[in-house]
């Protein structure tokens, strides 16, 4: 298999070496269901072919995943009743991300504040912010 790398357990799952509960797959995404759920329904929508995150994946893989978490999203809310969605990505292990393998979550929210929540705790409000964005901007040429 192209792309697959042996000491992954998402190209194992992709695979199907390991079990994992699908709820969706073709040739190029999957989506089974997070082992450790952070609210009923929460879902991984992965590339089958490994790349280490959203950073480094291809757009037309990106492209099919995000299709289909929405799709997910959409699900969630009309079927499992929920009354919000979080899609998430982490990259890099500083931003959480323990799997080196592309996925997203997509997390039903059922109330306020159940699951988990994303605070930022460094908030200095003497930032400035014209700078940051300029530094965004020039980089973005
Ligand atoms: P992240 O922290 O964004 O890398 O998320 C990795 C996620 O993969 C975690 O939420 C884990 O619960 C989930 N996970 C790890 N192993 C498995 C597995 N075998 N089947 C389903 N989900 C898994
Ligand atoms: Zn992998």
């Amino acid at each position: 298999m192209e792309n697959y790398d042996k000491n992954c357990i998402f190209c194992k799952i992709a695979n199907h070496e390991i079990k994992s509960n699908v709820i969706y797959e073709d040739d190029d995404v999957m989506a089974f269901l997070d082992i450790s759920q952070v609210t009923y329904g929460h879902t991984l929508v992965i590339c089958k072919k490994h790349y280490d995150n959203f950073l480094t994946c291809p757009k037309e893989i990106m492209n099919k995943m995000f299709n289909l978490a929405q799709r997910i999203g959409q699900v969630a809310i009309h079927d499992l009743h929920a009354l919000g969605v979080n899609i998430l990505t982490n990259c890099y292990e500083a931003a959480g991300q323990t799997v080196n393998h592309f996925h997203i979550h997509v997390i039903p929210r059922y109330k306020n504040k159940e699951g988990f929540e994303i605070t930022m705790k460094e908030n200095d409000q003497n930032l400035n912010l014209p700078a940051i964005a300029e530094t965004l901007t020039n980089s973005l040429k």
